[in-house]
């Protein structure tokens, strides 16, 4: 059966009793070229295991096994368990996992489930999980890419750079650890049902080493946070506020040390800005606290 074929869904579903959650963010792909584009988009050969998240009934499932070593899938709803089975029949190099992708060991299954094979991510993401799934999959640090579908809003905040108006924190916290690259858009009109919003693909690849040199990361990223928390503010007032124990002397100084005009907000700065505000920081905090 053709995956895609939005009449052949319809009879499938309406087989199985099957009703869409919005709640689990569930709009099915019936548009053949866009798996097969997001397929072909991440770089997978017989040497790659696959993680996929959220199968649905199968479409993208069937393209990343067509091409990979070994398919896992993991879906929070039961209710697909029988229409997986009859979709993926013969499959022999996919797995199924039924639970929440967020609460799952992924360093664990990936070493259990899918060793030897070099691991990626490929899937069309449940929406309403977007932020802390690709938040996990970056933190899991066992993927060589992750090559998704989310919303063209989010693409754009974690591909956005200094001065631009989506650049924030988590935009910043995935080019730390990644390169993400825009792939393309895919329409309202390739999904059922439809999304109120334009998708897109991204792909971000692993970085072997962070972009610029920091001492400490995590204060670095209570500096990025305190920073566009309050992304109205100065900077000398949102990290004074935001990073306990800075007073805003110390916070002026860092920047000005730093060659920073007092006045500047966060969001004109880059990465290697933070970062060098973010070490000089921390000589004032282990001094004082
Ligand atoms: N891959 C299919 C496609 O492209 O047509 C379906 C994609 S749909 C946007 C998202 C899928 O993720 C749904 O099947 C949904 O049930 C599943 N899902 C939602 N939340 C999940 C979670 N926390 N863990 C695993 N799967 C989840």
């Amino acid at each position: 059966m053709k995956l895609t074929d939005i009449n052949q869904i319809k009879a499938l579903l309406a087989r199985h009793g099957f009703r869409f959650s919005k709640s689990m963010g569930q709009n099915f792909l019936v548009a053949d070229w866009v798996p097969e584009e997001i397929a072909a988009a991440a770089r997978i050969d017989r040497d790659t295991g696959v993680l996929e998240i959220g199968p649905g009934i199968g479409c993208l499932t069937a393209k990343l096994s067509d091409r990979a070593g070994k398919v896992l899938s993991i879906e929070l709803d039961k209710a697909l368990k029988p229409i997986l089975a009859e979709t993926l029949e013969g499959r022999e190099n996919v797995e199924i996992l039924f639970g929440d992708v967020l609460r799952q060991d992924l360093p664990a299954l990936v070493r259990e489930q899918l060793s030897p094979l070099r691991p990626v991510v490929c899937a069309n993401l449940p929406y309403n999980v977007t932020s802390p799934v690709l938040t996990a999959l970056i933190r899991a640090d066992c993927f060589e890419q992750i090559t998704v579908m989310i919303q063209r809003e989010v693409a754009r905040r974690i591909c956005a750079g200094a001065g631009s108006a989506d650049y924030g924190a988590f935009g910043l916290f995935v080019q730390w650890y990644t390169e993400p690259a825009i792939l393309f858009d895919v329409p309202p009109s390739c999904f059922i049902p439809q999304p109120k919003v334009t998708s897109t693909v991204i792909r971000l690849k692993r970085r072997e080493a962070p972009p610029v040199q920091v001492r400490d990361e995590e204060l670095l990223f209570r500096v990025i946070r305190a920073a566009f928390n309050q992304r109205r503010k100065t900077l000398v007032n949102a990290l004074s506020s935001g990073i306990g124990g800075l007073s805003k002397e110390r916070a002026e100084r860092a920047l000005t040390n730093c060659g920073f005009d007092t006045k500047i907000r966060g969001e004109v700065l880059d990465i290697v800005g933070f970062a060098k505000i973010s070490d000089e920081i921390g000589n004032y905090l282990s001094v004082d606290l």
